[in-house]
């Protein structure tokens, strides 16, 4: 192979070259050639699942939404964007997965088969954190219009603090009970914890933890009560700040399956054991362009070469 290069590049390899030179030229194409064979080894065997993380969703056609009437803040994202966004996932036939969907197919030991009708799907999962009422006014809407857009329903993880549930007058409205059961009745909303009142977990007594950590499923489990499909409520968790360590992934692993971080990276599975108490997530802020979440959720790079090369050649 290296000899055939050799060959097929004349100009470098001219017959001035000592054979040391050719021998040193030699060992950097193998190097090289090494490096790409095991990068796309690597992509063939990796799994990777785009976790992308919302905050606030806002309206900026409503000035009442923005500055000065209401706080700036990075993580916000447009309402008119997150609707492209969406339409372009559910329209490119993605697979909007719950986080018992990916414990089970993904996590678990043994893991389930995953269901004929995924198999071949790209992968998704939106998650929005802290519970803002923007959830109901904003988001749920969306999802309802794509539904009847396109028959399908896009399911959405929403990591709450019951603390917060329902709280005006604080620098942003909180969805109440009612609205989170609406969303999650008509099966857009996977309900899942990012502990009671917020807290940096890694920083509060045991004793706090544990509370943050049970009354927190607890609460949500009781604000779902008397509907269908409630077992999975809260059984996953994102800690809130991204802050996890290794005491608290012990305290976790006594109430929930998995736990997430927010550390915009993509989320990887490969050979080794995965590690379900740290998910990795993509960060999203309003900095990003539709175009740039289109391409994160796109996955590795090997894919995105076969679908560019399979676009060109259609
Ligand atoms: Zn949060």
């Amino acid at each position: 192979m290296v000899n055939f290069l050799i060959n097929k590049l004349p100009g470098y390899f001219e017959p001035t070259l000592t054979i040391r030179r050719k021998h040193l030229v030699n060992f950097f194409l193998a190097l090289l050639l090494t490096f790409i064979i095991h990068k796309v080894i690597v992509a063939i065997v990796t799994v990777k699942i785009p976790i992308f993380g919302f905050h606030d969703i806002v309206d900026i056609q409503n000035p009442k939404e923005m500055p000065p009437l209401r706080p700036d803040f990075q993580s916000d994202y447009s309402q008119q964007d997150l609707e492209v966004f969406l339409d372009y996932l559910v329209s490119h036939n993605y697979w909007f997965m719950s986080t018992q969907e990916l414990y089970d197919y993904y996590l678990s030991n043994p893991r389930k088969p995953i269901p004929a009708e995924h198999r071949y799907q790209k992968k998704v999962m939106v998650t929005f954190d802290d519970g803002y009422k923007s959830v109901y006014t904003h988001l749920l809407p969306i999802l309802e219009k794509l539904e009847k857009k396109y028959g399908k329903k896009a399911k959405v993880i929403l990591f709450i603090n019951p603390a917060f549930m329902g709280r005006h007058g604080t620098v942003l409205d909180k969805a109440n009970c009612q609205e989170l059961r609406e969303g999650f009745q008509k099966g857009f909303y996977d309900l899942q914890s990012h502990g009671l009142n917020h807290e940096n977990l890694t920083t509060i007594s045991f004793k706090s933890l544990e509370r943050e950590l049970a009354e927190s499923q607890i609460q949500l489990r009781k604000c779902t009560q008397g509907l269908d499909g409630i077992e999975t409520v809260a059984s996953h968790i994102a800690y809130p700040y991204g802050a996890v360590n290794k005491e608290v992934e012990k305290s976790v692993a006594k109430y929930y399956l998995s736990g997430y971080l927010y550390n915009s990276l993509t989320f990887s599975l490969s050979f080794f054991k995965p590690q379900s108490y740290y998910i990795s997530r993509l960060t999203v802020n309003k900095k990003h362009s539709v175009g740039h979440l289109e391409n994160m959720a796109a996955g590795g790079w090997l894919r995105n070469l076969i679908r560019t090369y399979i676009k060109v050649i259609e």
